[in-house]
């Protein structure tokens, strides 16, 4: 099953148990639209190469789409349409006013020069710029992109419509970006983490966790559950899977990563060798997948032994897997809550951009903690009320939200 065959049965699962009419069902499944198209770039051989790419605009009737741009090898049709139908639900969780999109290019990274991936985004906003704008569809990092690719894609959005910061976020400071946006993904899942714990009765000081994944939002998530005390054991992304009982120090970690080669935990000292099967059964209190998509499968599942799962990645659970854990008592928070905290923070960026004005961390920070607490709030106590499990929950919450608001406006 792809993606979005797990993403429609999410929604198709919720759906069902709120008994939404099926007019508004056939046109929350479909995208707005979807634009695909050529990048093609001239290599710094001199050869051309041309690369896929794709933004999927889900829906804005809460208003204008947003959503990450990815640039990975299995970036496709399916797999961005999922992420955009994510985004439209992950918006109207934590009552954000946008709608889901998503973006990506079908290109390993890792294999272009600077000067490549850079032609490449300028390109591939040359494709997408008549339908991306800061009052229509907002871009965002995802996986391999960063602030970096924030910068091109603003300055040659620049070159057709003029400087606006609003229509990409997740910029650099310097470039009205916001304070605290980098680290808002993270932060958040860390903030589900903590609060999960406390539902269960356990201290988040002293607590274990394991990470798969430690690029922006694993990184971010272990460091700001490391400073409250809680101890992460295991950890492992592309090339490298490590254990150390005792606990990784953190701030040491995410400085070798960010200096080594492979940009990953591979090779730092003192940690004993593990294994993706390894990291999944780790007796911890807290999993947290922060990679990819597709990772829990329903054979990877019934090895989990962690008490809370909480989604950093989109898309991390299949449906199978999600139903046995949920069996087997585990506490999974799903990714269009967990990790919602990005896109929020987004939309301070977004907000501080069409107000000229700038907030400090702290500010963001508290204004990050009460939405995502609102949100966990909101979806817990539907939960519970309702005897569902969260993500359900969390999938009604949005359903309605967006259901109302494409009803309100009609199909004029
Ligand atoms: P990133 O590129 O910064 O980091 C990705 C991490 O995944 C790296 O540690 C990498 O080594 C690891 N990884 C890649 N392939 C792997 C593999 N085959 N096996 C194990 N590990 C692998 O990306 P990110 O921004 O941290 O995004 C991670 C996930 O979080 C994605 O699913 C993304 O969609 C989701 N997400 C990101 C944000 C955000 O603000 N960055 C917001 C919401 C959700």
């Amino acid at each position: 099953m792809s993606h979005l065959d797990d993403a429609l049965e999410y929604f198709t699962a919720a759906s069902t148990v709120m008994d939404v009419p099926q007019n508004i069902v056939k046109l929350l499944m479909t995208p707005r639209r979807q634009l695909k198209c050529e990048v093609a770039i001239e290599m710094d051989n001199g050869s051309v190469e041309v690369f896929t790419g794709y933004r999927v605009q889900h829906n804005d009737a809460r208003g204008p789409f947003k959503g990450g741009i990815r640039y990975h090898p299995e970036a496709d049709d399916a797999e961005v349409n999922a992420l955009a139908s994510l985004m439209t639900w992950k918006t109207a969780v934590v009552g954000i006013p946008f709608g889901g999109g998503k973006g990506g290019v079908t290109v390993n990274p890792f294999e272009l020069s600077p000067g490549e991936l850079q032609r490449l985004t300028r390109k591939f906003v040359d494709q997408i710029q008549v339908i991306i704008g800061p009052s229509t569809d907002i871009p965002a990092p995802d996986v391999n992109t960063n602030a970096q690719t924030m910068a091109w894609i603003a300055d040659q959005y620049a070159k057709y419509h003029g400087f606006q910061p609003g229509v990409v976020t997740g910029k650099p400071v310097s470039m009205q970006g916001s304070e605290g946006r980098t680290e808002a993904t993270g932060r958040g899942v860390a903030l589900c983490a903590k609060w999960a714990l406390e539902d269960l009765g356990i201290d988040v000081e002293g607590a274990t966790f394991a990470l798969q994944g430690f690029g922006n939002v694993g990184s971010w998530a272990a460091m700001v559950l490391a400073e409250w005390g809680a101890k992460l054991v295991e950890v492992g992304d592309h090339a490298a899977y490590l254990r150390n009982p005792d606990g990784f120090d953190v701030p040491a970690l995410a400085k070798h990563v960010t200096e080594s080669d492979e940009r990953s935990v591979k090779g730092f000292p003192g940690a004993d060798p593990s294994s993706e099967e390894e990291l999944f059964a780790a007796d911890v209190d807290v999993l947290i997948p922060a990679a990819l998509g597709g990772v829990l499968t329903e054979e990877v599942a019934r090895t989990v032994r962690a008490k809370v799962v909480v989604e950093g990645a989109n898309g991390p659970t299949t449906p199978e897997a999600h139903r046995l854990m949920v069996e087997n008592g585990i506490l999974v928070l799903p990714d269009i809550l967990a990790n919602a905290g990005g896109v929020t923070v987004s939309y301070f960026e977004w907000v501080q951009n069409n107000q000229r004005f700038y907030w400090d961390r702290d500010e963001v920070n508290r204004r990050l903690e009460k939405i995502m607490r609102k949100a966990y709030e909101r979806v817990g106590g539907l939960a519970e009320s309702r005897k569902l499990d969260h993500r359900t929950a969390a999938f009604i919450l949005a359903i309605r939200e967006v259901g109302h608001a494409t009803a309100m406006r009609g199909l004029f």
